[in-house]
C-alpha cells in the first residue's frame, strides 16, 4: 500500500522511534531515512564516510551539519522517496531544520507531520541499558547514553518549538505496548488526513 506522507519522528534515544518509524513507514509504503542507520552501515562497511564518522559516533557527538545534510539530500533524491518518506534522526538541531526546509521547499514540498515520542528520561536510560546488553552498540555506554540525552535536550528538543508553530507536531505518549503506541501514532496521523490508500 502506498500513500503520500512526509513524516519526521523525533524522540530521545531509547524512545522506540526506530521501531515505531519502521512500522509507520511500512504501513504507508514509504522509506525510512535514518541518519544513524546510514552512518552505522557505512562504519560497518568500512567506507570513506564510515571512517570519517566512527570516532564522532563513538563519542556520541553530532556529525557536522554539512556532511549530514548532504547525505540526507542524496537519500531523499532517490526515486523511492518521491511520494513520501519518514525521517528518523534528522533534523536534530536548528541548523538542520533550516537545511531541510530549504531542500524541501525547493521541491515544492513540506513535512506533513512531526511525531514526537514522549518518554521520560529515566525510562529512556533503562531502555538504552537493556539495548546495550542485547545489541552491544558501541555508543550505548553509560557516559555515551547520558551525553546523547544531553544533546537531545539541548539541541533537538528546541526544534519542536519551530515545528510546533507550524502546527504539525503530534505529541505521542511513548510508554506502553508497541502495538498501542503504533495505534496512537496512526490515529494522530489520521486526524491530519494522513490515511492509508484504500
Ligand atoms: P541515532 O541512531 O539516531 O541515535 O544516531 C546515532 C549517531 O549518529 C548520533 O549519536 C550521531 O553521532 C549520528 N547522527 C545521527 N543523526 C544525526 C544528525 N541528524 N546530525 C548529526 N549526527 C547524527
Amino acid at each position: 500500500m502506498t500513500a503520500s506522507a512526509r513524516l519526521l519522528i523525533v524522540g530521545p534515544q531509547g524512545s522506540g522511534k526506530g521501531t515505531q518509524g519502521v512500522r509507520i513507514a511500512s504501513a504507508f509504503g514509504i522509506p525510512v531515512v535514518s541518519t544513524g542507520d546510514i552512518f552505522r552501515a557505512n562504519i560497518k562497511g568500512g567506507t570513506e564516510l564510515g571512517l570519517k564518522v566512527t570516532a564522532i559516533l563513538d563519542r556520541g557527538d553530532l556529525v557536522p551539519d554539512e556532511l549530514t545534510g548532504e547525505i540526507v539530500r542524496d537519500r531523499l533524491s532517490q526515486d523511492d522517496a518521491e511520494n513520501g518518506f519518514l525521517l528518523d534522526g534528522y533534523p536534530r538541531n536548528a541548523a538542520q531544520v533550516g537545511h531541510l526546509d530549504e531542500f524541501l521547499s525547493g521541491r515544492g514540498e513540506a513535512l506533513d507531520a512531526v511525531i514526537l515520542l514522549d518518554v521520560p528520561r529515566d525510562e529512556s536510560i533503562s531502555r538504552l541499558k537493556l539495548r546495550a546488553e542485547e545489541q552491544g552498540r558501541s555508543d550505548d555506554t553509560e557516559d555515551g547514553i547520558a551525553h546523547r540525552l544531553d544533546i537531545y535536550e539541548k539541541e533537538t528538543e528546541p526544534i519542536l518549538a519551530v515545528y510546533g508553530e507550524r502546527g504539525i507536531v503530534d505529541r505521542i505518549d511513548g510508554v506502553g505496548s508497541l502495538d498501542d503506541i503504533t495505534e496512537r501514532i496512526m490515529s494522530a496521523l489520521a486526524a491530519r488526513g494522513l490515511t492509508l490508500a484504500a
